[in-house]
């Protein structure tokens, strides 16, 4: 441990800002993503402004210190872990909401506001944040911007990359830069912006972000149906979503069905083999989700519930939103998160089950089923060696198979640190090297979460 660097920081920073105690350190060394390894951090630095960000990256640039940027620590895929010497650069505290716009539809926040928390914003003007990662209560808008989160009405509004409109950024000497455009079409110069979004605390630190509002949805409907084969829920989604406008399409298997009812008792039925549930906020949302439950019951579909109530809605979406914290009461959970060609989802769904029958484990799968991104959730005992070991073999034989089907390793959690081995096998040796070589361009000292996203 360096102490006359930590002093010197100290020095440097406001009375409070750089903290080093053991146990502090310990409860920012993690994110959500339990079993990637985390480091010891040296300190921890709790930044409240944009002058705070640039003089500890600078201060870090000059001695190579390595500088891990923090959100709300929701991620999962140990991104925001702490590496041992590190500054560990924390911006939850930088939480004010800037102004927001409501003719030009626009909020322009601080790093550490809250998802959940701009979209209450937004509604206030009457207006919609559209990006909703499930931990949108918890996880914050920086933290969002930097994993490019997705969340369940992506499918029909996109993801959080495509509502952000412009960003303030600093970089690893301690630059700020400023991306994007306010301006609703800009094609200036190579789009740095896009390059920063994702980029997971590798390129820079986000320190604003200005981001589009949408005029507030219609209210929407909602169908949820159960399916005996997991083909006929894949066929099922395949062709609502090839004819109709919807907002919403999940779904959940047995076994995540099955861990919903232990948990919560909501009368599911656990020996369907799926689950799904669609919703549509189109002008004709109730015609859409009709003809929803007609081509699932000829996909034969039973017990459909269909309604256009909006407390109904979200009682029978309820049980999708409990489907990962039911997963986790059954044991140790290793959760993954793949997206696949549309068209191949029902195949990705059978092949999780076979995965898991293989590798004698529960996989719990659900997802946004209309994007083809899914979470299988794999259950095992952490105290048995072997259970741990099938475990991590059943979590890449599911990368692996994804690939195989025209996916990807990630849809929306990142790389982070617990997919790095999987990420040039699938994006190509010489793709690969392309980004450490833009890493270098905006990093030449390799300070800014190093090992992590690239
Ligand atoms: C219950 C639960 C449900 C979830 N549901 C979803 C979901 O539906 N969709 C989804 O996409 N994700 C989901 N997640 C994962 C997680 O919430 C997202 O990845 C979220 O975007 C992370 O935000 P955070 O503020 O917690 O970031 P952190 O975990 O703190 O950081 C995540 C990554 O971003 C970097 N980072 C954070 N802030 C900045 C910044 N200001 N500048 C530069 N880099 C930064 C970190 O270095 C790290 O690499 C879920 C997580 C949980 C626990």
């Amino acid at each position: 441990m360096s102490a006359s660097w930590l002093n010197e920081l100290v020095q440097l920073l406001p009375s409070g800002a750089v903290v080093t105690d053991a146990d502090v350190l310990e409860g920012y060394a993690r994110d959500h993503a339990r079993l990637v390894p985390a480091g010891v951090a040296l300190a921890l630095v709790r930044a409240r402004s944009v002058e705070q960000v640039i003089e500890t990256v600078r201060f870090a640039n000059e001695r190579r210190i390595p500088v891990v940027t923090r959100g709300a620590g929701t991620g999962l895929s140990g991104g925001a872990n702490a590496l041992d010497g590190c500054i560990q650069l924390s911006v939850a505290d930088m939480r004010r909401m800037l102004s927001v716009d409501p003719v030009g539809r626009t909020a322009t926040v601080e790093p550490g506001v809250l998802n959940g928390e701009l979209a209450a914003e937004a509604m206030t003007h009457g207006l919609f944040y559209a990006p909703d990662p499930a931990s949108r209560e918890i996880s914050s808008i920086g933290g969002n911007i930097a994993t490019n989160a997705g969340g369940a009405c992506c499918l029909k509004y996109g993801v959080t990359g495509d509502h952000v409109l412009a960003l303030k950024v600093v970089l690893a000497d301690g630059t700020l830069i400023r991306v994007g455009s306010l301006a609703q079409k800009n094609v200036a110069g190579l789009d740095l912006k896009r390059l920063l979004i994702g980029s997971e605390g590798a390129l820079g630190v986000i320190v604003e972000a200005t981001l589009r509002l949408l005029p507030k949805p219609r209210p929407a409907s909602t169908l949820v149906a159960y399916f005996k084969s997991l083909q006929s829920a894949g066929a099922a989604i395949e062709e609502m979503q090839r004819a109709l406008d919807l907002s919403l399409v999940e779904i959940m298997d047995r076994t995540t069905l099955s861990a919903v009812e232990r948990h919560a008792h909501l009368e599911l039925d656990t020996t369907a083999a799926a689950m799904v549930l669609v919703q549509s906020d189109a002008s004709d949302a109730e015609a859409q989700v009709e003809r929803c439950q007609v081509i699932c019951e000829k996909h034969a579909a039973y017990d459909a519930m269909r309604t256009s109530d909006a407390e109904e809605g979200r009682l029978l979406l309820r049980a999708r939103s409990m489907a990962y914290p039911a997963l986790e009461r059954l044991g140790a959970t290793l959760l993954d998160d793949v997206a696949v060609p549309r068209s191949h989802l029902a195949e990705m769904l059978v092949r999780c089950e076979a995965i898991g029958n293989q590798h004698e484990l529960t996989i719990g799968t659900f997802g946004h089923a209309g994007d083809g991104n899914l979470h299988p959730t794999i259950v095992f005992d952490a105290q048995d060696p072997q259970s741990e070991a099938r475990a991590f073999a059943a979590f890449n034989h599911i990368l692996r198979d994804a690939l195989t089907l025209g996916g990807t390793i990630t849809g929306e959690h990142g790389i982070g640190a617990l997919k790095l081995a999987q990420l040039e096998p699938m994006i190509g040796s010489a793709e690969r090297e392309l980004m450490t070589r833009i890493k270098h361009a905006f990093d030449p000292r390799g300070i800014l979460n190093p090992g992590r996203g690239l």
